[in-house]
């Protein structure tokens, strides 16, 4: 253990990883982080940061690179799939930002990546290095003992490390995971996306086009938003099918023209987007049965390691930031009270403050992908009336404070 704490190696820097190891410095406890890429670079396309999220990052220093990097959209609007009619539209922008204490962003993933990594420096950092896996030996030294700790970490290379406390941040694909718990928990939920950025100009039909907009039809939907000042928009759109995904990986190959042929007869402003950007692999949409453990010994999860969910309500990134809080300020407790058992407790404190809400957005995501592909008809029409109070439904998601909850459990 050094002079600031226990010594602690995050597996993976992606936004999990490399949240959690800010979130550790700003309260004084150091970390290494190990990650298999050689370089940090961007996964997909963009990403949507709303204010349980944002306002956690802004504590963290990164509200002005943020906002100079994204963009803020100016309403929600849901919208007819054929004739593009706004069904139901709710202002984000500036009320959403008094409302929450932080704004909605839509920003390239590259460049939160790169914010996030700026933030953090190299120093600490392992490109290169993959983990292969998790051993502890219990009897070891742990995070009060502190002789380079009771965890072991092997990596792809053949070389190891030890630390007080392994994270793995590891990704949907977890190779710490399979340390914690031998559950194999992804569903695939029938819906396959195909993702896309388009330039501003090249959708001339695009009505509102600084909005977030979801166009719901008959098996499927799209969603999208600005993601910087030159008004680029960022697409996911969705569609019911394959019955069953045989792929090993989350990705597959597309014929040419198959996402075009599925959105036929669909509004001009649809067509423009989706033929405005070279189509994109098709990635099939998993959601996760709730896993039984977060975490065994010293080996812990955060992000969609622990919880990966379909993208519908945009919320797998930030629940991953409120997890990575979460753990910071969980340890940190555990740092102050002392002793090795301060730290069982923080774990299973972590687990308890974040299983229950990641488990309610997960469910409210699942439910909310069957209800964007109705056909026409009363089934979309009830739909269509409960759209009127979204910002009432869907306020639990964004007004939670994390560090606030996380603070109070430290405290009681
Ligand atoms: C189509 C789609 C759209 C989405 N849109 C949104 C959105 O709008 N808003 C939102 O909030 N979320 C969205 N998400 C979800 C979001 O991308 C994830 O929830 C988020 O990236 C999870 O972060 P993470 O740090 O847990 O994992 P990741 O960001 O996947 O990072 C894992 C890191 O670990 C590394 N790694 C993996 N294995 C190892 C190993 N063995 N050793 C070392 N390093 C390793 C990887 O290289 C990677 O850098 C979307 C997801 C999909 C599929």
């Amino acid at each position: 253990m050094g002079a600031s704490g226990p010594n602690i190696a995050i597996v993976g820097a992606g936004i999990g990883g490399l949240t959690l190891a800010l979130a550790l410095r700003a309260r004084g406890i150091d970390a290494e982080i190990h990650e298999q890429a050689p370089e940090l670079r961007e996964v997909g396309a963009a990403v949507a940061l709303s204010a349980n999220a944002t306002r956690l990052l802004a504590r963290l220093g990164l509200d002005e690179q943020l906002t100079a990097a994204g963009a803020e959209p100016t309403e929600l609007i849901h919208r007819h799939w054929k004739d593009g009619r706004r069904i139901a539209a709710h202002p984000v922008g500036a009320s959403y930002r008094e409302r929450f204490g932080g704004p909605y962003l839509g920003v390239h993933r590259a460049a939160f990546q790169r914010i996030l990594g700026d933030a953090w420096g190299s120093e600490r950092l392992h490109l290169g290095t993959a983990v292969s896996g998790v051993t502890e030996d219990p009897t070891g030294a742990g995070p009060t003992g502190g002789d380079g700790g009771r965890v072991r970490l092997e990596f792809a290379d053949g070389r190891s490390a030890r630390a007080d406390l392994a994270v793995g941040a590891d990704g949907v694909h977890s190779a710490v995971r399979r340390r914690v718990t031998d559950e194999d928990v992804t569903v695939y939920s029938g819906t396959s996306g195909f993702r896309g950025l388009v330039p501003a100009e090249a959708m001339p039909s695009l009505p509102d086009p600084g909005a977030i907009q979801f166009w719901m039809g008959p098996g499927a939907h799209v969603l999208h938003y600005p993601v910087d000042s030159a008004g680029t928009v960022n697409f996911l759109a969705v569609v019911t099918g394959p019955q069953r995904w045989s792929e090993d990986t989350w990705r597959a190959e597309a014929a040419p023209g198959e996402l075009l042929a599925a959105f036929d007869g669909w509004h001009p402003a649809i067509i423009e987007m989706l033929s405005g950007a070279p189509q994109s692999a098709r990635w099939g949409l998993f959601g996760q049965a709730p896993l039984r453990r977060w975490s065994r010994g010293r080996a812990v999860l955060v992000g969609d390691a622990a919880h990966a969910m379909l993208p519908h309500h945009g919320q797998g990134a930030n629940q991953t930031v409120e997890d990575a809080v979460t753990l910071a300020d969980c340890l940190a407790g555990a740092r102050a009270a002392g002793g090795s058992e301060a730290y069982d407790v923080a774990l299973r404190r972590y687990e308890r403050l974040r299983r229950v809400r990641t488990r309610q957005v997960q469910r409210s995501s699942w439910v909310t992908s069957g209800l964007l592909h109705l056909p026409d008809g009363p089934a979309a029409e009830r739909r269509d009336r409960k759209l009127a109070t979204v910002p009432a439904d869907f306020g639990w998601i964004h007004a939670h404070d994390a560090e606030r909850a996380a603070a109070a459990a430290v405290a009681s």
